[in-house]
């Protein structure tokens, strides 16, 4: 692949034009709706090839989002498109105010594995709803989808408008050397540095969607067998390779017996007592992160699963308990299957070790008390979270979706997406009939008449 090149040709076909009009912006993402529901069963052998990932899970996690989101904005955009009057002020009378949504022009978008189809397609569909034209480099860690998309993309769009181009690292640096206008990244906050430091050479904004320690808290108020089921879901599902799955969770020492009981209750009722042998839950990517995930297992006692088999990448769904502080498990993203479960006593300490930590991508709370609700999400910095519930948040589109600090900058979904890969111009109109002449010298004597408006 030759970077440059490519980014030349979107560059010239940006500038004929082409990609301006709402009617092409549409027919584009009913291409794009079209070539999902025909290659569905591409996409499910893929992503299953790559780490076992059960069909309604793919379908659920990634082409189904993909088709709401693409039809949610097919029906709002041409609304989205439209400029936006906005009121005038005073010191301008008379004028009157808009802003226009223009796209930025060519745009790369860097995806991680863990939702191979969904997190290198979503952003495409903003991208392309604001006119631009996008390069899409998946990860090379899922090779099996990321080569449907190169395939399929590649039939089905030109490659001056869209181009999937596959590759590791040094196809990333190779594409981050070149001058795009906009830089989505999804991935890792260690990589999301290099991005933001290639893309200020050339002053290219960025959104960056990155990862971290999601924490959830339990409280004893809360519906203890419904929590436990809920956070079992939403960590296990993709046998945790979830960037907002729960990473930990606090419970109230109270209830802390009690709530490890329905854990693993959740946990036999969804996989059985052998997860290995359950058509629903997915392998570890890598060696690489199977021997890490491996390494947590010692960092506190295990109260359930702790099974592995290196030769399929199995983790088997383990909750952790005594935890010794510092240990890496509480230190890094832990991002598989291992949930470590620690207690408090008063949730002012929750907040308190949540905020000892970088802010992360989400929280969630599972209370009844209005009052502690309250208080988590008034007192904590987070990207974005829900309250009884976990990852749930990231399938409504009406929501915002992304970090802040160290899980990132910028957000999408829904008209986010629209906004995250538009600029928004603002433009006065003024007649020439009427020329006040406060604002020209000489100054004399004008200067308690600015004051007076100006205040
Ligand atoms: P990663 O950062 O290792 O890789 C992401 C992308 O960056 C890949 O396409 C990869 O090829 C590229 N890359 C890797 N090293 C690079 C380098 N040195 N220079 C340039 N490019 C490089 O992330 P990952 O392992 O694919 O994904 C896991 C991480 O992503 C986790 O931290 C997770 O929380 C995060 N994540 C965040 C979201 C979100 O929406 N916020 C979603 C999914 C995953």
């Amino acid at each position: 692949m030759d970077a440059a090149k490519l980014l030349e040709r979107q560059r010239t076909y940006f500038r004929s034009g082409a990609t301006k009009s709402v009617e092409f912006r549409i027919h584009q993402l009913q291409t794009l709706k079209k070539l999902l529901s025909e290659h569905e069963e591409e996409f499910f052998n893929a992503v299953y090839a790559d780490f076992k990932k059960p069909e309604l899970e793919t379908y659920a996690t990634e082409l189904g989002i993909l088709h709401n989101e693409i039809s949610y904005t097919i029906r709002h955009l041409k609304k989205w498109a439209k400029p936006k009057r906005l009121k005038g002020t005073w010191i301008n009378f008379p004028s009157s105010n808009y802003t226009i949504a223009q796209p930025y022009g060519t745009v790369l978008v860097i995806a991680p594995w863990n939702y191979p189809i969904q997190l290198a397609l979503l952003p495409l569909v903003g991208a392309i709803a604001a006119g631009n034209t996008v390069v899409v480099k998946p990860s090379e860690l899922t090779p099996q989808a990321s080569s449907v998309l190169h395939r399929l993309m590649s039939k089905w769009f030109k490659e001056e408008f869209i181009a999937v181009v596959e590759g590791g690292v040094e196809t990333n640096q190779a594409l981050l050397a070149e001058d795009f206008d906009h830089i989505f990244f999804t991935g890792s906050s260690r990589v999301g540095k290099i991005v933001m430091e290639a893309a200020a050479k050339n002053l290219t904004p960025v959104t960056l969607e990155l990862g971290g320690k999601s924490p959830c808290i339990v409280d004893d108020s809360a519906d203890l067998k419904t929590s436990a089921k809920r956070i079992a879901w939403g960590k296990f599902l993709n046998a945790g390779q979830t960037c907002v799955a729960p990473d930990y969770v606090m419970v109230k020492a109270s209830v802390q017996d009690k709530f490890l009981e329905y854990l693993k209750e959740a946990i036999r009722s969804f996989y059985g007592v052998n997860a290995k042998l359950s058509p629903d839950y997915p392998r570890i990517i890598n060696e690489d992160h199977f021997v890490r995930l491996a390494s947590y297992l010692s960092d506190g006692e295990v109260f359930y699963g702790g099974k592995t088999d290196k030769m399929e990448y199995y983790i088997e769904p383990t909750i952790l308990t005594d935890i010794e502080e510092h240990t890496a498990v509480m230190e890094e993203e832990i991002f598989g299957p291992i949930l470590p479960v620690i207690t408090f006593d008063d949730i002012g300490e929750a907040i308190d070790l949540i905020n000892s930590k970088p802010k992360p991508l989400a929280l969630y709370v599972f209370t009844t008390e209005k009052e502690t609700e309250d208080r988590v999400i008034e007192k904590c910095s987070f990207g974005g979270g829900a309250i009884n519930d976990v990852v749930a948040h990231l399938g409504n589109h009406h929501l915002p979706f992304g970090g802040v600090g160290q899980s990132g900058m910028g957000a999408y979904h829904g008209k986010k997406s629209f906004d995250t890969f538009s600029h928004h111009k603002g433009v006065m109109k003024k007649p020439l009939w009427l020329d006040v002449p406060f604002r020209y010298a000489p100054y004399k004597g004008k200067l308690k008449w600015i004051k007076k408006i100006l205040k």
